[in-house]
């Protein structure tokens, strides 16, 4: 078997092995077909039963409602930072979003290119080291849509709960902790995420959106990048990333043999536990960044009281194995990702490792 590493990449990110070892095994040829699922047409009866199983399986985790349309698309989140006001904000209406770190602050970027946005609510102000509480949240009541970030990759922070905001559509980015727990998708009427984090390799992105909010098209929009046109079409308007879709269809069939949206959380609960509780318990050695009741279980964000330090830490991690605990560029420090697919024994060892580095250096 490969030498694996106690991988906390950011994302891309660490896969089941239980599936990498399936999907290898299936890489030359696909079910008696005489070639890969790369090789075969997206049109044909082999993809299609893949494609369409894959959709089912995330209806069945999600618990999605009737009323949705699941689609399958390319161009990443980044893209829905686009495609979101597009089809949703039309002239006269306002969108708002809740600022809560890097990529909340990207979507309203991209936002201001097509239309009006506002600021429902801030945590610049405490370098975005916490979500706002529900009750901070001001947004028109006829807004076009409040738009929120559940988890922030980068500063490590995470909505403990939604906010319930009637008839104003929520939507929101869940790139990075989508099927990290169970949610309430009824609450949402837009849903968005990159595969590459929590459901699979990078080259698809989900989105989830309620079917009324897109059956007025927007004859202004570039078709590709119209929802209505994957909608009605299956996500099969033109070549999807089959094999990425592949992909993400056998990373759900291991969401469900362990236990489903519950079974993830329960497992992130455990490996987040441990480390905020060594981090917690180290007398300022190793300090968390985001405030606690904000905490995210999919990205914990620290830094060691000797910033001079963090440099021989990530380096002596990477000659033992670990891999991705680098900060991200724009706050520095260190942040280990522990997606649904990292397992305990990889937490169990950076537990161990900050432990021994503390001792030697402390
Ligand atoms: N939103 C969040 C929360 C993310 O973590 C990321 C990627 N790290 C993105 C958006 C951008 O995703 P992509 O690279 O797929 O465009």
């Amino acid at each position: 078997m490969a030498n694996r590493a106690y991988n906390f990449n950011p994302g891309p990110a660490a896969l089941p092995l239980e599936v990498l070892e399936r999907a290898q095994q299936k890489f030359v040829e696909f079910e008696n077909s005489g070639m890969s699922l790369m090789e075969m047409s997206h049109r044909g009866a082999i993809y299609e039963k893949v494609h369409f199983e894959t959709e089912a399986l995330l209806r069945e985790l999600m618990s999605i409602p009737e009323g949705y349309k699941v689609l399958f698309v390319q161009g990443g989140a980044s893209t829905q930072f686009a495609m979101v006001p597009m089809n949703l904000l039309p002239p006269g209406k306002t969108a708002s979003f809740v600022a809560t770190g890097s990529w909340a602050t990207k979507a309203i970027q991209e936002a201001k290119l097509f239309g009006e946005t506002a600021i429902a609510a801030s945590s610049e102000a405490d370098a975005y080291k916490r979500i706002p509480a529900i009750g901070e949240l001001e947004y028109p009541s006829d807004a076009a849509y409040l738009h929120i970030t559940s988890n922030e990759t980068i500063e490590g922070t995470q909505w403990a709960e939604y906010p319930d905001t009637g008839i104003v559509p929520l939507v929101a980015d869940l790139s990075s902790d989508i099927l990290c727990r169970p949610i309430d998708v009824s609450k949402f009427a837009l849903i968005y995420a990159g595969a590459q984090k929590n459901l699979g390799p990078s080259g698809v992105t989900i989105v989830i959106v309620r079917e009324d909010l897109i059956a007025k098209p927007s004859i202004t929009v570039a078709t590709m990048l119209r929802y209505d046109t994957h909608a009605k079409n299956d996500s099969l308007y033109n070549t999807p990333p089959s094999f990425a879709i592949y992909m993400v269809g056998e990373v759900l069939k291991w969401v469900k043999e362990n236990g489903g949206a519950a079974g993830m959380e329960a497992r992130n609960r455990e490996k987040a536990e441990l480390l905020y509780a060594a981090i917690d318990g180290s007398n300022g050695f190793y300090n968390g960044f985001a405030d606690k009741g904000s905490r995210s279980i999919m990205n914990v964000t620290f830094t060691l009281g000797n910033k001079d330090l963090e440099g021989a830490f990530v380096k002596e991690s990477e000659t033992l194995g670990f891999s991705g605990l680098k900060g991200h560029r724009s706050v520095g420090g260190l942040r280990a990702s522990i997606y649904n697919a990292v397992p305990l024994e990889s937490v169990q060892a950076l537990v161990a490792f900050m432990a021994d580095f503390q001792r030697r250096n402390g």
